[in-house]
């Protein structure tokens, strides 16, 4: 039978959709099959709650797409995305009523972080200058020859510490100790985990370098851009397309798959050498999550002035705490006071809901798997920091692992991250090879963020993968 089309991809994620794209910028005819009614993946909206309310259903904030190297290089402002800057990226309040901030200026954010003002300066200054160095280097596969050898040992003899060691180490006080914790537990590890700096490190800076921006109408405006300019590349989208294995595809010289190594187990797993194999069947999962978007009938109380006018808030306390509830959600027990992440977009971006109305966004770690209803631990630790809140909500809903894995298999028990990023898992993802996304079965590729660099959307996994794939199959450099 003939090709049907050059290059077949599963899954219209951010990866999917940029894998597509790379190939089709490079020529190819390109189909993408995505199981769900809509595109997107990790990047969509929907107004879960009442109508009116335009919900984030995964992603909200985007440091990592903002400044993605690949999605800079392509047109989406043409296609309708656009980036809003809230007046500060992040804030993490603290039991006193206060808050310590990340701004996007580095001097400001030192500046208000007495006693360790020098120090955050010190160590984040030259980071945020390196940006477009480092994350040329970070957003690929670790096996490879650097090409700013300096700036990276300068990130790398920070990154590989454990957070907690990292933090007490260089900053005296609670405030900065605490916003770096809050950043570091981005990682689903525990901050006694080496490696679990680098997260903080990498989207601290990224506040710094491009902002924690969140897209105008919602972050499913990254997916509708980057498919809207694949259509106009030629390529072609199908929905409601499950793919249960490699034989219900069309005939096509290179298969790039955007699910996670489970999914690839289940999918193509007799297919695979029992070596290869066993080595998927030994990666780990991150711990999980329990999601819940609000809508409200005003925006939220918060009792520190910054968290108002924050896109993100951080909350959890102090460091201990947030090591403490870190450590439980990896070991598999449930934290009485989960680390809770919050995002409220509406403040800044008036789509979002009806007028003098918001959304709310927010997620706490759970372990794996995790059947537990928390949202009275969500709500609480919302409380300890805005009293009133719960008065001003109007509608909520509640996303569990079964709720999370039924809107895209690839969070099966509520894992966000496509496993673990734990050191090893991040060295090699799924296996250890500068070309992590081939896999033994000829012109079939992972490319979702089980492979580097591994979660967010930034859509790197795919663009790598793409790019091996155009190297290997179609003899493209
Ligand atoms: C609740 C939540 C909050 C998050 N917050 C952020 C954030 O604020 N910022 C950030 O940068 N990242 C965030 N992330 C992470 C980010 O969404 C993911 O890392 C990113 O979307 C991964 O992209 P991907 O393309 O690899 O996979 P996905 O986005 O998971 O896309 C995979 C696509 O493949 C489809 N698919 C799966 N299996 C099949 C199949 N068998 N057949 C056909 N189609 C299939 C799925 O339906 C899905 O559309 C969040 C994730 C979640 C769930």
């Amino acid at each position: 039978m003939a090709d049907e089309c050059d290059a077949v991809v599963v899954g219209s994620g951010p990866n999917g959709l940029a894998a597509a794209i790379t190939l089709a910028r490079a020529g190819c005819s390109v189909l993408v099959c995505e199981a769900n009614s809509t595109i997107g993946g990790g990047a969509r909206s929907a107004e879960l709650t009442l109508p009116g309310f335009l919900h984030d259903v995964c992603s909200a904030v985007h440091p990592l797409a903002a400044g993605s190297p690949f999605f800079k290089a392509l047109p989406l402002e043409r296609f309708g995305l656009e980036w809003i800057q809230p007046d500060i990226p992040l804030a993490h309040p603290l039991d006193d009523g206060s808050a310590a901030c990340l701004h996007r200026d580095v001097d400001l954010t030192a500046d208000r972080l007495s006693g360790d003002s020098q120090r955050y300066r010190w160590l984040m200054k030259p980071l945020a200058r390196d940006w477009e160095k480092l994350a040329d280097e970070f957003l690929q596969p670790m096996l490879h020859l650097p090409r700013h050898p300096v700036a990276l040992a300068r990130f790398g003899a920070f990154a590989i510490c454990p957070a907690t060691f990292l933090t007490k180490t260089l900053f005296r006080h609670e405030p900065a100790r605490a916003l770096f914790a809050g950043i570091a537990a981005h990682s689903f590890l525990p901050l006694e985990a080496p490696g679990s700096s680098a997260f903080a490190l990498v989207l601290g800076f990224a506040g710094h370098a491009v902002g924690w921006p969140v897209p105008r109408r919602g972050a499913q405006q990254i997916a509708n851009a980057l498919a809207a300019y694949l259509h106009e590349l030629g390529g072609k989208i199908e929905v409601n397309r499950r793919v249960d294995s490699l034989d219900d595809l069309p005939t096509t010289r290179v298969i790039l798959l955007d699910v996670s190594v489970w999914q690839f187990l289940r999918i193509a797993g007799h297919r695979l050498p029992s070596r290869y194999r066993r080595r998927l069947e030994s990666f780990r999962h991150a711990a999980g999550i329990f999601k819940i978007d609000y809508a409200l009938s005003s925006p939220i109380p918060w009792k520190a002035e910054a968290c108002r006018r924050a896109g993100t808030i951080h909350l959890g306390g102090r460091i201990d705490e947030i090591a403490a509830a870190e450590r439980d959600a990896f070991r598999g027990n449930i934290p009485e006071r989960p680390f809770v992440l919050v995002a409220q977009q509406s403040l800044f971006d008036e789509t979002r809901a009806p007028l003098g109305q918001h959304t709310l966004w927010a997620y706490c770690h759970v372990p794996f798997n995790c059947k537990l209803d928390v949202s009275d631990r969500i709500e609480s630790q919302i409380e300890r920091f805005a009293p009133g809140f719960r008065d001003c909500v109007i509608a909520r809903h509640k996303m569990g692992a079964a709720d999370l894995e039924k809107s895209n298999s690839n969070l099966a028990g509520g894992d966000i991250s496509g496993g673990a990023a734990d050191l090893m898992q991040l060295i090699a993802r799924p296996t250890l090879s500068p070309t992590p996304y081939r896999t033994p079965i000829r012109g079939v590729y992972l490319c979702s963020s089980s492979t580097p660099p591994g979660g967010g959307v930034h859509g790197m996994c795919g663009y790598h993968a793409a790019r091996a794939a155009l190297r290997e199959v179609f003899g493209k450099r």
